[in-house]
C-alpha cells in the first residue's frame, strides 16, 4: 500500500517522498484517514512506529483546508496574531522539539508557522514567537501553563489537540497540568491521544477527553520487544565496564545507546570510556539543552560511538536505525526495559539489545522476563564469566556523593538475595517458576519500589520542563 491512497494532499505526499518513505507504517495507514475525516482517535503506538507522521501529516492537511494561505502568515507588529489552531502536548522538551521539527519537515512545501514551547530555556524568545503567531504549538505542559499564566498564549481557538506519549506524561506526573490545559480548550475540537500503553489511567483520561473515538492499536504492548534481538550477558558488577569495552573492541557493538540508572552513573561511565579510548557522551536531565543537543548531534554524526543515557533523557530521542542498545544497568521498572530497547529496531529495522546483568539484578531481570512473557537468551563473554560465589547486594538508586534524603544508607531496591548469577538456565527456570501473573512493575509498585525511581525522575523532569 502506498501513501497515495490515504487521501493526503499532493504537497504532503511530496514531503513524504523527500523523506524517502516508500510506504506508510501500520499506524500511519490506519490513523491518517481517521484524522483526515475529523474523528477523535485513541492510538496505541510506541515511539519508532512512525506515530509522529501519523498525526502531523493529517493535522497539516486539516489546518490547510480551513485556511489555505493564512497559516504561514506572521502577524505584523501591532496586529492580532493568527490563533493557535493545533496544540500538541508532549512529555519532554526533546520530544516537543522533534515533533515541531516534523511539522517543519512535512510542511516544507506549504509551511505552517509553529512554535516549540518547553522549559529549561528562556521564556521571552518563546513569548515573542507566540506573539508573531504560531498556528501549531508543540509544548510540554508545565511551560505551556506558564505562558497561559503570563497571557502570552490563548488556547481558546484550538481546533486540534494531540496528546503525544500520554502514558509518559502521566508517569511524569503531568495529569493535573493536562487537565488544566484541557479546561482552556474549546469543547468543539478534534482530539487525538497517542500512548504506548492503554493503562486504566489512560482510559480514564481518554474517556473525559475523546468523543466517540476511533481506536488504532498497531503495536500490541511490547511489540518492539519482538523486533529486537535481545541477549543477556551475565557479568560481575565490577566488570561491567570491561565487558562493554570488550563488546566495542571486538566490533560486536559499534554505535550504541547505553543506559544507566542514574545521571551520575551516566557521567562516570562516559568519562571512564573516554579514558579507555572510546568516544562517549552522556545525556541526562542535568545537562543543559545545548549540551544535550551537542551530544545527540555528535552521536548521530558518528563522532561519538557511545551515548550514555538515563531513561528519562532517552525518551523520545529521534535516532534512526540505531543498531544497538546496551543496558549497562537494568531499569528498576520492567516497562522501562521495553522503552529502552524500543530505541533500536525502529521502523521495521532489526536491532540488538544487550543487557549486562550482575547478580544484584536477578530480580529485575525476572520482572522483565515476566513482562515479556518469555525468557531472554543468555551468553557469557569468555574470560568475563561471573563469579558465582558473589552475593547479591541492594541496588543504590542515589548517585554516590548525593546525600540521601531519608538518612544515610537509604536504599530503594529489592531485598538482597542469596548469591547466584542468572545463567541461561537460571533465567529460564525463573520465568517458568513465575508464570505471568502481574506485570513486574506492578509488583514493584505494590512493593513500594518503583515509586522511588519514578517519583525522583518525575520531580527532576517536572522541574526541568517547566
Ligand atoms: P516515530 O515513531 O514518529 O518516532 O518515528 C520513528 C522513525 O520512523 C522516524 O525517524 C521517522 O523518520 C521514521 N518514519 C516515519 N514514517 C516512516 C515511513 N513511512 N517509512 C519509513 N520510516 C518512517
Amino acid at each position: 500500500m502506498s501513501f497515495d491512497s490515504l487521501g493526503l494532499a499532493s504537497h504532503l505526499l511530496r514531503a513524504v517522498v523527500d523523506e524517502g518513505y516508500t510506504e506508510p507504517t501500520p499506524v500511519q495507514r490506519k490513523a491518517i484517514p481517521i484524522v483526515l475525516a475529523g474523528r477523535d482517535l485513541l492510538a496505541a503506538a510506541q515511539t519508532g512506529t512512525g506515530k509522529t507522521a501519523a498525526f502531523v501529516l493529517p493535522m497539516l492537511q486539516r489546518l490547510g483546508e480551513g485556511d489555505p494561505a493564512g497559516t504561514a502568515r506572521s502577524a505584523a507588529p501591532g496586529r492580532v496574531p493568527p490563533p493557535v489552531r493545533a496544540l500538541v502536548l508532549a512529555p519532554t522538551r526533546e520530544l516537543a522539539l522533534q515533533v515541531e521539527e516534523s511539522v517543519r519537515t512535512y510542511g516544507r512545501h506549504r509551511p505552517v508557522r509553529s512554535a516549540a514551547i518547553y522549559g529549561g530555556v528562556g521564556f521571552s524568545p518563546q513569548a515573542s514567537a507566540l506573539r508573531k503567531g504560531a498556528p501549531i504549538v508543540v509544548a510540554t505542559p508545565g511551560r505551556l501553563l506558564d505562558h497561559v499564566a503570563q497571557r502570552t498564549i490563548d488556547l481558546s481557538r484550538v481546533e486540534i489537540l494531540v496528546l503525544d506519549e500520554a502514558d509518559r506524561m502521566l508517569d511524569m506526573g503531568f495529569i493535573r497540568d493536562i487537565r488544566r490545559v484541557l479546561a482552556l480548550l474549546p469543547a468543539r475540537r478534534q482530539s487525538l491521544l497517542f500512548s504506548a500503553t492503554f493503562s486504566s489511567d489512560i482510559r480514564d483520561l481518554a474517556e473525559g477527553l475523546l468523543v466517540d473515538p476511533a481506536t488504532v492499536d498497531v503495536a500490541p504492548r511490547n511489540s518492539a520487544a519482538e523486533l529486537v534481538d535481545q541477549v543477556v550477558i551475565p557479568v560481575d558488577r565490577e566488570r561491567k565496564r570491561e565487558a562493554l569495552v570488550h563488546l566495542v573492541a571486538s566490533g560486536r557493538v559499534s554505535q550504541a545507546l547505553v543506559f544507566t540508572r542514574t545521571k551520575h552513573g551516566a557521567n562516570r561511565l562516559a568519562e571512564q570510556l573516554g579514558r579507555d579510548g572510546i568516544a562517549a557522551a552522556a545525556i541526562h536531565g542535568n545537562k543543559s539543552q545545548a549540551q544535550r543537543v551537542r551530544a545527540l548531534g555528535d552521536f548521530k554524526a558518528g563522532r561519538v560511538g557511545i551515548l550514555v543515557a538515563t531513561d528519562i533523557a532517552a525518551r523520545g530521542l529521534d535516532i534512526e536505525a540505531l543498531p544497538h542498545v546496551v543496558n549497562y544497568e537494568l531499569p528498576m521498572v520492567a516497562s522501562d526495559y521495553v522503552h529502552r530497547i524500543g530505541r533500536t529496531g525502529r521502523a521495521g529495522v532489526g536491532g540488538q539489545a544487550i543487557s549486562l546483568v550482575c547478580v544484584d539484578e536477578a530480580d529485575l531481570l525476572r520482572d522483565i522476563q515476566r513482562l515479556l512473557q518469555r525468557p531472554l537468551p543468555s551468553t557469557v563473554i569468555p574470560g568475563l564469566e561471573p563469579d558465582r560465589s558473589v552475593r547479591a547486594e541492594p541496588i543504590r538508586l542515589r548517585s554516590a556523593g548525593a546525600a540521601p534524603r531519608g538518612g544515610a544508607g537509604r536504599r530503594a531496591a529489592p531485598a538482597p538475595r542469596r548469591g547466584g548469577m542468572p545463567s541461561g538456565r537460571d533465567v529460564r527456570g525463573a520465568a517458568a517458576r513465575h508464570p505471568v501473573a502481574l506485570p513486574g512493575e506492578r509488583l514493584r509498585r505494590a512493593a513500594g519500589i518503583a515509586p522511588a525511581v519514578h517519583s525522583s525522575a518525575a520531580t527532576t523532569k517536572g522541574r526541568a520542563t517547566r
